[in-house]
């Protein structure tokens, strides 16, 4: 049997996570969310508290177990959903991400997870490195400013501390990491559909994609 993968990336902000996981529920596919699998390796490395610079003290990745159900990350059993968006994973997922180990432990372990099922993964290498044969490709950007309201709206909704500026400056930097480092950094793969999603709603982007993947199974492309 062939599985569907579609992968979708972009930078922090873009709306991914949300239509994502709308997409997949309304396709009836697994979803998997990659950047929550770096983040909880960067909230492992917290709570072990090793020195978060020093790139041989992630070993433990590799011992490492992920399961999503329902959309929700278990790390090692544990779910880390609320935690892993908390500021100090979110201001050192970036470096813990760039590290080679790390993403090659993770990349094969996303690869494991989207093995046998119709997936919807996505992450900001996935079109390019980790599902390069997905059938169907989006890249979702979007202005600096709405990015930070939107995570801003996200943040306040989850209870946790938010400050628009700080937010702003916050995405600014992880972009620039995220765009500029050695491994893997944040592209759109050549073949993906690139979406501007600043000013459209959630609805109308999952709308667009979603009528786009049943029209063309529809026609059997
Ligand atoms: O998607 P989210 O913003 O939660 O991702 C958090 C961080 O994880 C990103 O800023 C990036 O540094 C890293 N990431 C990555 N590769 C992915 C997904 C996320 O490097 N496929």
């Amino acid at each position: 049997m062939n599985y569907i993968q579609i992968a979708i990336d972009g930078p922090a902000g873009a709306g991914k996570s949300t239509i994502a996981k709308l997409i997949a529920e309304h396709l009836n596919y697994i979803y998997i969310d990659s950047g929550a699998m770096y983040r909880a390796i960067t909230l492992k490395a917290i709570k072990l508290g090793i020195d978060l610079e020093d790139e041989r003290m992630y070993d433990f990745v590799k011992d490492t177990k992920f399961k999503f159900l329902n959309g929700t990350l278990f790390m090692d059993d544990v779910d880390v959903s609320h935690d892993i968006r908390e500021n100090n994973v979110s201001n050192n997922v970036s470096l813990v991400s760039s590290y080679f180990f790390v993403r090659k432990e993770l990349v094969r372990a996303q690869q494991i997870l989207a093995k046998n099922h119709n997936v919807v993964m996505d992450g900001r290498d996935i079109g390019y490195k980790v599902l390069p044969d997905a059938k169907y490709k989006f890249y979702l950007t979007a202005s600096i400013k709405k990015r930070a309201e939107r995570r801003n709206i996200d943040n306040l909704e989850r209870n946790i501390k938010s400050n628009l500026e700080v937010i702003e400056k916050e995405i600014e930097r992880r972009d620039f990491l995220d765009t500029t480092r050695k491994y893997s950094p944040l592209k759109a793969a050549d073949d993906a559909v690139i979406i501007d999603t600043s000013d459209l709603t959630i609805d109308q982007v999952v709308k667009l994609i979603t009528e786009k993947i049943m029209e063309d199974e529809k026609n059997g492309f």
